[in-house]
């Protein structure tokens, strides 16, 4: 797949109003067991990605990553800012400017794991992690086994069942772990926006592959 400008602008402009048009209930699921500001964080952060969109997507992939993981570092605040700030500088560190999907798999998970080192957090702490752990396991997995028909469907459904997994969790990591268990019952809110995030980036990879007859991963 060729990472082309067009191909990144589809991403990063997909990625951008998935948040922005998502803020508000990002911001319930905050307010319930949070402090209410995630959607506007990201919000915030997504706002100043979209409109440096035209020179993030001029620019080789991992410079556009490194670019993007700078403005939400300097934009979204709270927790979230610099976690999502990791993800993004470490897939510019690792990611070469032509990922095949073993590449790109070798440098998502280690940007996972960049985020878990950054938020001392592991899968199963109420978190992002416990969307992003799992979607790096299907991008491995098929670096492995190849990318099937179906890639794009196993990450997103990877990425609810990730979502779906922190309601029954008792938050261990950020302002959620304040409530100890009352933190029980509800999704996580940063969950919620790296599923929304995983389903924004297969939907134009998806529409990609389909618009090339299915080749490609
Ligand atoms: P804040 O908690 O500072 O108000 P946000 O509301 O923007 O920041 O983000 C909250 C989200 O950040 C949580 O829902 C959770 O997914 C994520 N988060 C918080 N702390 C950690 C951590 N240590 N590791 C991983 N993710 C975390
Ligand atoms: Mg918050």
């Amino acid at each position: 797949m060729t990472f082309d400008s067009e191909l990144k602008k589809r991403l990063i402009v997909a990625a951008a109003q998935v948040v922005i048009e998502n803020a508000e209930e990002l911001t319930a699921l905050d307010r319930a067991i949070g402090d209410g500001d995630h959607g506007l964080n990201m919000k915030r952060g997504f706002e100043a990605v979209l409109a440096d969109v035209d020179v993030l997507a001029g620019k080789p992939l991992p410079d556009m990553c490194t670019s993007i993981g700078t403005h939400l570092v300097m934009t979204i605040g709270g927790a979230s800012g610099p976690l999502y700030g990791t993800l993004f500088l470490a897939l510019g560190k690792h990611l070469p400017p032509a990922p095949d999907l073993s590449g790109a798999a070798r440098a998502f998970s280690a940007a996972v794991t960049a985020v878990k080192t950054r938020g001392r957090s592991d899968v199963g702490e109420k978190t992002m992690i416990d969307v992003l752990h799992p979607v790096a396991g299907i991008l491995e997995a098929a670096a492995v086994g190849g990318a099937g028909e179906d890639l794009t469907a196993r990450l997103r459904k990877a990425a609810d069942g990730g979502l779906e997994a922190t309601r029954p969790l008792r938050a261990t990591k950020g302002r959620a772990s304040f409530l100890g268990e009352r933190s029980v019952g509800h999704l996580d809110p940063g969950a919620r926006s790296s599923q929304l995030l995983v389903h924004a980036a297969c939907g134009v990879l998806s529409g990609l592959m389909a618009e090339a007859g299915g080749q490609g991963a």
